[in-house]
């Protein structure tokens, strides 16, 4: 499995860092988890065929992570218009908070949604099975009306964990265990705040999550200054094979 960076900003845009988007890619298919408002441009960046990702999946209703599904759609439509089916997965009401904002940013196209052939899906209590791919999403600790959450995605033989926004949580435990690659949020050095985590404490539970390797995600400067953490660090363009 391959792992393109499109976006591993913070909510602010610190360090010039796109919003949070990160492309899986497996034999010529591509799942997208999150779509931040600036995934469109990234992907065009990254020269990515949009018919080719099948599958996107949404941690929670913040713009930095769910803005640019309106983009995604208006290029499904307009610009090459798409003839594959596309999914959209999210905590519950997914498809009425994509509908809003489409109408919202494109008033008018919420029509014409009709035309793609998408199947939205809403994260409940038992893993979604889709194919090859089994998708785990637990809720963990952000803003409550964001309806935050983890993300397991279990592709093939392969296992790629993601924190979305969240202080600590003890499902991130599961959520990672065993992942190949675990991208998890790190907004604060030292601060312990609720809805976001911090280094130091990340540091400290490190044994409690039993995955391979973390990178850091969703940087605030503080730690987005840092020279030496015991984690890596992610940066937009990065490309990992796991
Ligand atoms: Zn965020």
């Amino acid at each position: 499995m391959k792992l393109t960076v499109l976006g591993c900003g913070d909510a602010f845009g610190n360090g010039g860092r796109n919003n949070s988007a990160f492309l899986l890619s497996q034999s010529g298919e591509h799942i997208l988890v999150d779509c931040g408002a600036s995934t469109l441009i990234r992907l065009k960046h990254e020269s990515v065929v949009l018919e080719e990702i099948s599958t996107i999946l949404i941690s929670h209703f913040h713009g930095d992570h769910y803005g640019g599904i309106p983009f995604f759609l208006i290029s499904s439509l307009f610009e090459n218009p798409r003839q594959r089916p596309l999914t959209i997965i999210g905590p519950p009401s997914i498809e009425a908070k994509v509908s809003e904002l489409l109408e919202a940013l494109y008033t008018g196209t919420l029509e014409k949604l009709g035309q793609l052939e998408i199947t939205f899906i809403e994260y409940g209590k038992e893993p979604i099975k889709l194919g090859d791919k089994k998708i785990v999403a637990l809720p963990v600790e952000h803003s409550p009306p964001s309806l935050p959450h983890g993300i397991r995605l279990e592709w093939k033989d392969k296992v790629f964990a993601f924190s979305g926004d969240t202080s600590w949580s003890n499902n991130l435990v599961p959520l990672c265990d065993q992942a190949d690659l675990f991208v998890c949020e790190c907004n604060f050095l030292h601060e312990q705040a609720f809805g976001h985590l911090c280094y130091d404490e990340l540091v400290e539970r490190r044994d409690q999550l039993a995955c391979e390797n973390i990178w850091l995600s969703h940087m605030g400067n503080e730690v987005l200054s840092q020279d030496s953490l015991v984690f890596n660090k992610l940066s937009d363009g990065m490309k990992i094979e796991f």
